[in-house]
């Protein structure tokens, strides 16, 4: 696994400046704007649909006491937190999501 580079320095990011990223994120170094690539932001979206099915599935197929379901969700959320600096690449323009 790698952290995401500035396309324009080189500047390697470090892990919690990627941990919140919006709709883009300006350089420490060069200070030019940067915007995950649609690439990225795709990975972004299907690691969230795994983690909300299984989370959804965790509900259904076992009977848990809700003490235990809320614990199960929440580490859930902190995997997506966690996993996204690794999943995030960085580009100088932004491109649309999906090519018309
Ligand atoms: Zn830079």
């Amino acid at each position: 696994m790698k952290q995401p580079i500035c396309p324009n320095c080189k500047r390697e990011f470090k892990y919690r400046e990627v941990l919140f990223v919006n709709r883009s994120k300006i350089c420490p170094s060069c200070k030019m704007e940067l915007f995950p690539t649609p690439a990225s932001r795709k990975k972004q979206g299907f690691l969230l649909f795994v983690i909300l099915t299984f989370v959804l599935s965790v509900r259904l197929l076992l009977d848990l006491n809700p003490g235990l379901y809320l614990l199960i969700s929440t580490g859930a959320l902190i995997i997506i937190l966690l996993g996204v600096p690794f999943i995030t690449a960085f580009t100088r323009e932004e491109k649309p999501m999906f090519r018309r």
